[in-house]
């Protein structure tokens, strides 16, 4: 008789974890598919429309026949148009060629990792982290080095604790500010103190700030970038359209970085993906272009959200068993429950289950006992959300 044939995976496939974000809007959007009226904090995505006139320049560049390849790197005028803004906002000299386009920012985090890190090297991850960061390291061959950044420093890396961190083999540092999961937003100087420590070591420093525009109250918005030539030297700076311009479909994120690395991106993308979606890139030319209408539209967006986080986070500290800290960006709330569920997963499978409430349990950020509740969701689902969740955890405060 014939052995069985064992399918065998790679190293790559066996090692890596779906997405649980992605995972639990699916489950949702099972629920809701089979007729449960299920209220979703679990989209990592904005609810609006993509504003008309970024809309109106893809279409334009469809019926143009914008519809063949474009160079690997993105569009010379939209490379070009992104060197300029960051320039102006960065104060220093940003060439087109340091700008590369690609089917998204998470690809742009994936192909900024694999072209500074080999096997062996490790990677500082700030936990609470995005869900991706610890997978694409493990996928270019290097090690996941998280490091517990607590509510007692509003999930910020100090920099004390990347001190302690470093070791011979350190390669490169993720930070993400403003943050997914937590919100939290680094200021100048706590930036600058990283920064700092990066340049004095050596180390590559990835800038995920594809929530750049989207901050509330007194917070503003760092690069490491901007902290002089020998910071910039060694800053990978990712953004895109997706939560700015609620374009998570079109699949367009940016990197900037020096010219080796930036190149290095480009063949690497050249090889994989090749460029992002060519009538695509004259939506995202528009939104970079028209300043005022997209500044509008970020606004109107950005006041929406910032009425729903306030909301939700007096709701949520009214909760019994629950804390939370205020966030500064994003579109999330990350709320601590240990003193009403030891395993969040727990948590979150069960509030699904009884009370049709969708949020992301913290495990998948490195972060067991607390959940993500995203407020890119209606007013209505938010009110109904927020009170059966009331429900469900006076239930298990009463049942402890
Ligand atoms: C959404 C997100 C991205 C990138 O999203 P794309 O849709 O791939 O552009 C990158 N980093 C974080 C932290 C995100 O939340």
């Amino acid at each position: 008789m014939a052995p069985a044939l064992e399918p065998t995976l790679s190293v790559w496939a066996r090692g890596v974890a779906p997405s649980p974000t992605l995972a639990v809007d699916a489950r949702a959007k099972a629920l809701k598919a089979a007729g449960e009226d299920v209220c979703g904090f679990g989209a990592g995505e904005p609810d609006f429309d993509t504003p008309d006139f970024i809309k109106e320049a893809c279409i334009r560049a469809l019926q143009e026949g914008k519809t063949k390849y474009a160079p690997a790197a993105g569009l010379p005028e939209l490379r070009q148009a992104l060197a300029d803004r960051y320039a102006e906002r960065w104060g220093a000299a940003v060439s087109p060629g340091q700008v590369v386009v690609s089917p998204g920012g998470k690809f742009s985090c994936y192909l900024g990792i694999l072209a500074v890190c080999s096997p062996g090297d490790e990677v500082i991850v700030p936990a609470p982290y995005w869900v991706s960061y610890p997978e694409m390291v493990k996928l270019a061959g290097a090690t996941p080095r998280v490091v517990w950044c607590g509510e007692e420093s509003d999930f910020k890396m100090s920099a004390q604790q990347l001190r302690e961190a470093i070791t011979p083999k350190t390669r490169l540092l993720i930070l993400n500010s403003p943050s997914n999961p937590t919100g939290t937003v680094y200021t100048e100087s706590e930036l600058r103190a990283l920064a700092e420590i990066a340049v004095e070591r050596g180390i590559y420093l990835l800038s995920d700030e594809i929530y750049e525009y989207l901050l509330y109250g007194a917070a503003t918005h760092h690069s490491p970038a901007c902290f002089g030539p020998e910071a910039a030297a060694l800053t990978l700076t990712v953004s895109g359209f997706s939560k700015t311009f609620s374009m998570t479909g079109w699949r367009l994120g940016t990197l900037v970085a020096n010219k080796a690395v930036s190149g290095a991106v480009a063949d690497l993308q050249s090889q994989t993906s090749s460029n992002a979606t060519t009538f695509a890139q004259y939506g995202a030319l528009a939104a970079v272009r028209e300043r005022a209408q997209a500044e509008a539209a970020v606004r109107s967006m950005r006041e929406v959200f910032d009425r729903r986080r306030l909301r939700m986070l007096e709701a949520l500290r009214a909760l019994p068993g629950v804390s939370c800290r205020e966030p500064l960006g994003a579109f999330y709330l990350f709320p601590n429950i240990v003193d009403l569920c030891a395993d969040a997963d727990d948590f979150a499978a069960r509030l699904l289950e009884e009370e049709k409430v969708a949020v992301v349990p913290g495990g998948g950020f490195g972060a067991p006992g607390f959940m993500r509740l995203s407020y890119a969701t209606g007013d209505d689902v938010i009110e109904k959300g927020l009170s059966r969740l009331e429900r469900f955890c006076l239930k298990l405060k009463a049942a402890n």
